[in-house]
């Protein structure tokens, strides 16, 4: 009898709408110990991370509420907001 192998999708919280998605549909934001914060596109990168949708609406309210700043222990300023909202819509141009 086949045995069906549940494997278990890892889940994110995003901290924008906070909805648990699936890790891989999350765009992970890092905050290294020393630079400046920025998107992980490989989500490996060391340091304390964030996910957010790929949807700017997330950006804006993670940033709103200082979600992401919290996430982050990191205080975002507005340029790192800016290259963040401009990777999403990179992202999301890509995925169509
Ligand atoms: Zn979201």
């Amino acid at each position: 009898m086949p045995e069906t192998v549940l494997k278990r999708v890892p889940e994110r919280m995003c901290v924008g709408c906070r909805a648990m998605r699936p890790k891989k549909e999350l765009i992970r934001v890092v905050a290294p110990a020393e630079g400046p914060v920025s998107v992980d596109r490989t989500g490996k990168l060391p340091g304390r991370g964030a996910y957010l949708c790929p949807d700017r609406t997330c950006l804006a309210a993670a940033l709103k509420g200082k979600r992401l700043d919290r996430a982050l222990k990191r205080t975002l300023d507005a340029a790192t907001a800016d290259a963040l909202a401009q990777m999403l819509e990179v992202r999301d141009a890509r995925s169509g």
